[in-house]
């Protein structure tokens, strides 16, 4: 043993574990090793090497201290961002840049971007990378949000797309497979499984055989960049499809039960603050939209895209700061509470932007106004219960009951006395399935689009009494949604389940059929 384990040892050997010792660890170490403050992980390398020769025991407590970044993998899963390689685009888009050897409306110093050039875009490399970095950090990337990024997925030739997706698997199962099919049966049952994949594209690009192929890779989740909804201001900036294509892609989405987040983008030449203000408010009145999800990028001016010349000619100018502010406080104050909104700006280097925003803590300094003018947001994000012990006698059951894209949808929700959220499923219930031509599994049948029970991601195996994911909660979402169904006429429900989360549904009765998980509802009304 070196002299920092050593130290190391005697110290974790003795002490209980608090944020005061652990710093008193990290100066004692400083001074008797004459060295700077020593990292978490480091300590937690250490650790984990004295747990393995039989020195220490295993410290849950211990582990949690010193995982890094917390909020990473505080909604339950480890999200893997992945990119594809640069591909051209049909698109031509007047916001967006085209730097050479980059995938479009990417830039090269953006941190994924960068993960992803030094891995030359390959996806086993990023995948693998990515999981060592978790781990090395303290984190347990057991339960895997992949996230495939780089321009729209569908303008991607068919073989690439199965290969990448193939190789992501093989990288989480750490072994190679003869087809991407048996890669995913290993993945079922692999320590990192993958249970949910997030492709993105453009909304004239989803189409029923798209659907299928997306479904056949293990998609969840789907991100449309929609944009704007006014078929003028979309003309103008030249996105090359309209308002309609936006309704149909949502529709099919939500009928082949994926998840739907909208890429919305305010400030986009030909809008203002007022129409910018509508359309939002149309987003969630207005039933052929109304999507899961949401990323909201304010639009900005780059060098490297035709836009630069449009600012330079005083054809566009950007709202200023105070403005954008005061939309977007309106816009989160509005939300329902069945939506999230994933992201509020874009992880563009500043330098880069050229005119628009340029505060990259935009959602911080947003909460301060907000609450500095006593509102609040209640979208799923801002109240997810963030590694809260819970009791569950404690929670009670919210049911939102909506219509969205031609059917039904119910939000069920398990929220303590202040809100705050502890579990979610999407119901959606429809009668005439238009993917039931493609996935005849799908006809007649109600659809749980997610199910998600908030909490640190943990170890499969592990089983900490307090944490929230091993509360059950899930189990009693189902039953309910399950219920719900039954009383609705529907004698089927089928689960959009990632392949990693497969094994969770059998549990429940659920067998895996055209890429969904089924079971057939008895008559049986229990509540
Ligand atoms: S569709 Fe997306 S990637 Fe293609 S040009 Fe438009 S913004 Fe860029
Ligand atoms: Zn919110």
């Amino acid at each position: 043993m070196d002299k920092t384990t050593i130290l190391v040892y005697q110290f974790l050997s003795q002490k209980p574990v608090s944020d005061k010792n652990l710093l008193a660890l990290k100066k004692m170490l400083a001074k008797k090793t004459g060295q700077g403050l020593v990292k978490n992980s480091e300590i937690l390398r250490i650790y984990r090497q004295l747990v393995k020769q039989g020195k220490l025991a295993k410290n849950l407590a211990l582990e949690e201290q010193l995982c890094l970044k917390k909020t990473r993998t505080l909604s339950g899963v480890a999200p893997v961002a992945v990119l594809t390689r640069p591909y051209p685009c049909p698109g031509k888009c007047v916001y967006c840049p085209n730097e050479p050897g980059i995938p479009q409306s990417y830039l090269s110093l953006e941190p994924a971007v960068e993960r992803a050039k030094a891995a030359q875009f390959d996806p086993y490399l990023q995948v693998k990378r990515r999981l060592k970095q978790y781990r090395q950090t303290g984190h347990q990337p057991e339960k895997i949000e992949l996230i495939v990024i780089g321009g729209s997925f569908s303008a991607l030739p068919g073989k690439y797309k199965r290969w990448f997706i193939k190789r992501c698997f093989e990288a989480a199962n750490q072994q190679v497979s003869p087809t991407l099919l048996k890669a995913q049966k290993v993945n079922e049952a692999s320590k990192y499984r993958i249970i949910g994949i997030t492709l993105e594209t453009r909304p004239d690009m989803v189409n029923l055989a798209e659907i299928k192929l997306m479904r056949q890779l293990g998609a969840t989740r789907v991100e449309i960049g929609v944009q704007n909804l006014d078929d003028r201001i979309l003309k103008l900036v030249k996105r090359g499809h309209g308002q309609k294509a936006s309704i149909k892609a949502t529709r099919l989405l939500k009928d082949a039960g994926f998840k739907v987040c909208y890429h919305m983008m305010p400030n986009l030449p030909g809008s203002s603050l007022v129409k910018d203000r509508s359309m939002f408010k149309q987003l969630f009145s207005d039933q052929y939209f109304k999507p899961d999800m949401l990323k909201i990028y304010p639009c900005v001016v780059l060098k490297e895209a035709p836009l630069y010349q449009w600012y330079k000619d005083k054809r566009y100018q950007a709202y200023r700061d105070k403005d954008l502010l005061e939309l977007l406080v309106r816009v989160k104050t509005d939300l329902p509470r069945w939506v999230r909104l994933n992201r509020l700006i874009r992880d563009i280097p500043k330098d880069y932007i050229i005119a628009g925003t340029k505060v990259s803590n935009l959602r911080q300094v947003l909460v301060k106004e907000m609450q500095a003018q006593g509102l609040s947001c209640q979208c799923v994000r801002c109240r997810e219960a963030r590694n809260l012990p819970i009791k569950k006698q404690a929670l009670s059951l919210k049911i939102s009951q909506y219509e969205a894209s031609g059917g039904q949808e119910y939000f069920l929700e398990f929220v303590d006395v202040q809100d705050r959220l502890y579990g979610l499923l999407r119901l959606r219930l429809v009668k005439k399935n238009r993917l039931a031509g493609v996935f005849p599994v799908l006809s007649q049948a109600a659809l749980v689009r997610e199910l998600h029970v908030f909490g640190q991601a943990l170890a499969l195996e592990d089983k900490q009494k307090l944490k929230i994911q091993h509360k059950g909660l899930g189990a009693a979402l189902l039953k309910r949604a399950e219920t719900i169904s039954r009383k609705n006429g529907f004698k089927k429900l089928a689960i959009i389940s990632g392949v990693g989360a497969r094994e969770y549904y059998q549990r429940f009765g659920y067998r895996l059929e055209q890429t969904y998980m089924l079971k057939e509802l008895d008559n049986k009304l229990d509540n």
